[in-house]
């Protein structure tokens, strides 16, 4: 398989279970070709957190395999693990977890100068542009709208110009409006830079801006839908979890 074709996420059979008796993921296959705008989306407790912690190697399947960017994750020690994650994978939070005592632009740097990596300025400031923050670089994060800070958490996640970057509840903090601008600009990322994102998310006005919808529950995913629209997302949430009360 060349380079280009090699899918940024694979699963195979991936569980992960707490105890004896919690099955938190349970035999999970799932493949995200590169390009692609996936959201994860399902029931409070369905297993959304602990996919995205798997896939993302913040945790350790009980059993199966995680292959990002064609390496092996689930198999390498922490170091290693560490590493990879550094490199290949960008992270988005609701609560967009900026330093507050830094720049903006010391932000958005401070991942690759933690791995000893040289900042490519060019993409960085291609990205800034992007995203409307030029005249925010020297602000601290306090001075900025939660719209802003979002947008420079998602120009730090991508300054090292990762496989994937994994969103969780990215526009949770955010009013309508900046909502929409985070999840259009998530969305630009991925249509004209040919990014990856995954996002996990309990809105299905959120997740129908994706380009796919992966829907869980109880641990297991239970429906992959092409371009859905919010209405459709909704009403399927609400027969999960009408059927989980049954
Ligand atoms: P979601 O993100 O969809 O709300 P989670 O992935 O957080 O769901 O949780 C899935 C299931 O696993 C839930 O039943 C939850 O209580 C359980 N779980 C998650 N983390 C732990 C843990 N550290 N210890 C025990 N149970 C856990």
């Amino acid at each position: 398989m060349s380079a280009a074709e090699t899918p940024a996420i694979v699963l195979s059979g991936v569980s992960r279970t707490y105890g004896d008796d919690v099955t938190a993921l349970d035999d999970v296959s799932l493949t995200v070709k590169r390009g692609t705008f996936l959201a994860v989306m399902g029931p409070s407790g369905s297993g959304k957190s602990t996919l995205m912690h798997c896939a993302a190697g913040l945790d350790t399947p009980t059993a199966g395999s995680v292959v990002i960017d064609g390496a092996e994750i689930s198999r390498l020690d922490e170091t290693r693990r560490t590493e990879l994650r550094r490199e290949r994978i960008g992270f988005v939070f609701q609560s967009y977890n900026l330093v507050p005592s830094l720049s903006v632009a010391d932000n958005i740097t401070l991942p690759l100068r933690l791995a000893g990596t040289a900042p490519d300025r060019a993409w960085i400031s291609s990205l800034v542009e992007r995203v409307g923050l030029n005249g925010r670089l020297r602000h601290r994060p306090a001075e900025l709208s939660g719209g802003q800070q979002q947008r420079a958490a998602i120009v730090r996640a991508l300054a090292a110009k990762p496989a994937v970057v994994f969103a969780d509840e990215p526009t949770g903090a955010l009013d309508l409006r900046s909502a929409h601008q985070v999840l259009g600009l998530l969305r630009d990322l991925v249509e004209d830079l040919g990014q990856t994102v995954v996002m996990v998310t309990h809105d299905p006005s959120a997740a129908a801006r994706a380009h796919e919808v992966l829907v869980m529950a109880d641990g297991r995913v239970v429906d992959r839908m092409l371009a859905p629209t919010a209405a459709e997302l909704a009403e399927e949430l609400v027969s999960l979890v009408s059927a989980g009360q049954g």
